[in-house]
């Protein structure tokens, strides 16, 4: 696989380091430090043209592949996690699950949204239903042209700053009956029963609120139903598809986070003397930075992987979990031995070594965690769908011999 970029990409990722550098990371500490959303930063965002990359030029995109948004995603990250987040949501995820499945409708009004200045919020996670994300209860009840959706999410990512929202229900036709699990459009401060609840206070990415988003009678018209393209019964499976594009984006979120750590370390190491000479010339810590280097090429060769082979489709599942694990594992890493390198100052809030530290920790958790990723790859290695419920495996035993049995009668 070849990753020299384009004189295209490369101007893009001139432009996303120039934007990063100037402002965004004069003010990176300033947003983490009053919790505050960076209005300022996403106007910035917008008039570069970094909100919507992704979405095609026929709903006013540039049309950019997710490899493109990641090199802009690493550079933001390097400064800004937050930063670096909004630029993940407003190029992945939600918005491009409707721009994959979506009706024209629902095209156009997310890439209104989008391209304004929105970055959708896509609300999977219940307080019951994390992990088991197939066991969540938010229902949407079919009634005449309307649905009907109730629940609770929580740890939605811009929950109170997002306007545009991505649902995950369970849907229920008229007589009751379930149908599978499908994504509602809903719109803060517009769609009725849509209300944001509390906010958690986070360790790390603090200037992004992570916020419980409730539906209580949410009334929407049928068509606020994104459609996966197998239809409801195979909705989450699809949904989930779509999802590896926001996979691909956290981990690289995570790979900027790492280097923007490395970057302060190694000039660190340059200019801090102790027994008479640069800290760099020792040994053990030549060796520690050697490390980072070796990590973070590895996770970036992965991530790019991940995105370039998307195509005009989504990452492939298992890439995506690869990369992703990769990322998070050297993130976690990478920011605790740069923060080592500068000893006592790097534990002081005066420089960015914690706040690295701080933000580079979720990626082990949110969006999937390390070990049901790994899972992913089990499943892929092993060629099956591994359940996770105690009875799981008996059914699929059963299954599998009753196939046995069929195919030799
Ligand atoms: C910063 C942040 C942002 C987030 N943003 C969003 C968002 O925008 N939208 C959204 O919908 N959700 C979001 N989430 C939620 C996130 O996706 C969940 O936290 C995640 O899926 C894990 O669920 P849980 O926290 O309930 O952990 P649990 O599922 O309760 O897991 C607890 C522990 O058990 C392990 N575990 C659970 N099941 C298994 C298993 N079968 N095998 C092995 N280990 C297992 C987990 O790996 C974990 O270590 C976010 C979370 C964070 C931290």
């Amino acid at each position: 696989m070849d990753f020299h970029l384009t004189d295209d990409q490369k101007d893009l990722q001139a432009r996303a380091r120039e934007l990063a550098r100037g402002s965004f990371e004069e003010r990176a500490a300033e947003i983490d430090r009053t919790e505050q959303y960076p209005w300022h930063n996403v106007e910035d965002l917008k008039n570069g043209g970094f909100m919507g990359m992704t979405i095609p030029k026929e709903y006013g995109g540039q049309g950019r592949t997710f490899l493109d948004a990641a090199l802009v995603i690493e550079q933001m990250a390097q400064v800004c996690g937050v930063t670096g987040r909004i630029v993940v949501e407003s190029n992945m995820g939600a918005i491009s699950t409707v721009m994959k499945y979506g009706t024209e409708k629902q095209k156009k009004m997310a890439a209104a949204f989008v391209l304004d200045g929105d970055k959708p919020a896509i609300c999977i996670t219940e307080p019951e239903a994390g992990s088991a994300a197939t066991d969540m209860t938010t229902r949407a009840d079919k009634k005449g042209g309307k649905y009907i959706l109730n629940g609770k999410k929580h740890w939605i990512t811009g929950a109170g700053a997002s306007r545009l929202h991505l649902v995950f229900a369970r849907v229920f036709d008229e007589a009751g009956e379930e149908q599978g699990i499908g994504g509602f459009l809903g719109v803060r401060e517009e769609t009725p029963g849509l209300s944001i609840g509390n906010r958690e206070p986070t360790m790390g990415l603090r200037g992004i609120p992570e916020a419980e988003v409730i539906m209580q009678d949410m009334e929407v018209s049928e068509d606020a139903l994104v459609m996966p393209p197998r239809g409801l019964r195979k909705g989450f499976a699809d949904l989930m598809d779509a999802y590896n594009s926001q996979r691909v984006g956290a981990g690289t979120m995570a790979l900027g986070i790492a280097q923007g750590a490395y970057e302060h370390a190694l000039a660190y190491v340059k200019e801090r003397e102790q027994f008479g000479r640069p800290i760099y010339e020792f040994q053990g810590l030549q060796w520690m930075l050697a490390d980072m280097a070796i990590q973070i090429d590895c996770a970036q060769l992965m991530l790019y992987r991940a995105s370039a082979n998307a195509g005009s489709g989504f990452p492939d599942a298992t890439e995506a979990a690869k990369a992703k694990v990769v990322a998070a594992d050297m993130a976690l890493k990478v920011t605790n031995d740069a923060l080592q390198l500068f000893g006592a100052a790097g534990y002081s809030r005066r420089s960015p070594m914690e706040r690295f530290c701080r933000d580079g920790r979720m990626f082990s958790i949110g969006g999937g965690t390390a070990q049901i990723l790994r899972t992913v790859v089990a499943s892929r290695i092993l060629n099956r769908k591994l359940p996770q419920t105690r009875d799981g495996f008996t059914k699929l035993a059963e299954r599998e011999a009753t196939m046995a049995r069929e195919a030799a009668e």
